[in-house]
């Protein structure tokens, strides 16, 4: 059996700071498991042994959470993937997380809904949930070696960890904020959306629900509304911008965020679901003749069964992350 076993090295801690903590992580690993094959990689540690460890990896200092996994090649990992996950869904609600690091031809988010879409279609029992799911389907990336986990168990040092925000190889869409945007700022939602930001929109909810949607949520509140704004303390940020430009540039700033063109338009303008590819036959009734023409790619949101392509939309955002890129 296979084992992702991840670990908590800070970012900013020395390189021997980290290999330290790894090399006592494998010393202890070693004693209590003395047949396992140990090897490393950044933030993760994998395990390989023969049998079923799970019950003495939970209890070495150091491991904030580790999974069984099944690893396999790049060109393989859409098949695999599906075997793997498959027996675990049925009538159940999951998520797919995708971690990438090396060139790939695919966003990470792209590879997530692509994966999700195909489990979906095998398996139409499930469905996708982005904020509750009962199944967290982890896939690792790196250059050509994948991973595929299907749970994710905590580690004794799990709690430290979390607290602190410092799990190791958690990746920016993990960390990143989420949003709840107030009913007089509908622009700034889509364009947040449209650079790939979750953001919910609500147009005629109270504050007191709106403030207790965003903190059931972890999501910030951004609002035109001052005294909103005041209530809500470090969860809300008052918008000074007048266009949704500044607005949006006021945002990026406040929260260290840069955009990046591959996660444009991996969310739904209107409603805020991930996006998932479709294939050109199956819209051609849904588009204007000369579309379908032009374009070869498309993608769906499921709930409002919108069609997206990167029309001249697609280059309008482009130029708008271009001028945000350059601050
Ligand atoms: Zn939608």
């Amino acid at each position: 059996m296979l084992y992702v076993v991840r670990c908590s090295e800070r970012g900013k801690e020395p390189h021997a700071a980290k290999n330290k903590l790894r090399n006592d992580i494998a010393d202890r690993l070693r004693k209590a498991v003395p047949t396992a094959e140990i090897t490393f990689d950044t933030g993760r540690i994998y395990v390989e042994a023969d049998r079923d460890i799970a019950r003495e990896i939970a209890a070495i200092h150091g491991v904030t959470s580790f999974s069984p996994a099944v690893a396999c090649d790049i060109d393989d990992l859409d098949r695999c993937f599906l075997e793997t996950v498959q027996p675990c869904v049925h009538n159940k609600s999951f998520r797919v997380k995708v971690r990438r690091t090396g060139k790939h031809s695919f966003s990470s988010n792209a590879k997530a809904a692509a994966l999700g879409a195909a489990l979906l279609e095998r398996e139409p029992t499930a469905r996708v949930d982005l904020t509750q799911p009962e199944c967290v389907f982890t896939v690792e990336i790196r250059d050509r070696s994948c991973v595929v986990c299907t749970s994710i168990t905590a580690g004794i040092d799990y709690a430290d960890a979390e607290k602190e925000g410092h799990v190791a190889g958690e990746n920016a869409a993990d960390t990143e904020p989420r949003f709840l945007v107030d009913a007089m700022l509908g622009t700034l939602a889509s364009r947040l959306r449209a650079f790939g930001y979750d953001t919910a929109w609500r147009r005629d909810t109270a504050d007191s629900l709106l403030l207790r949607e965003a903190h059931e949520e972890g999501r910030i509140v951004l609002t035109q509304d001052r005294e909103l704004s005041e209530i809500g303390g470090t969860s809300a940020m008052f918008v000074h911008g007048k266009t949704a430009e500044e607005q949006l540039r006021e945002v990026m700033d406040r929260f260290h965020l840069t955009p990046s063109e591959e996660n444009l338009f991996t969310r739904c303008s209107l409603c805020n679901a991930v996006l998932v590819p479709i294939e050109k036959s199956a819209v051609q009734d849904r588009i204007p003749q000369r579309v379908f023409d032009t374009y070869n790619e498309y993608w769906t949101c499921r709930p409002c069964d919108k069609v997206y392509w990167k029309g001249s939309h697609h280059g309008e955002m482009l130029a708008a992350l271009r001028s945000l890129q350059k601050g």
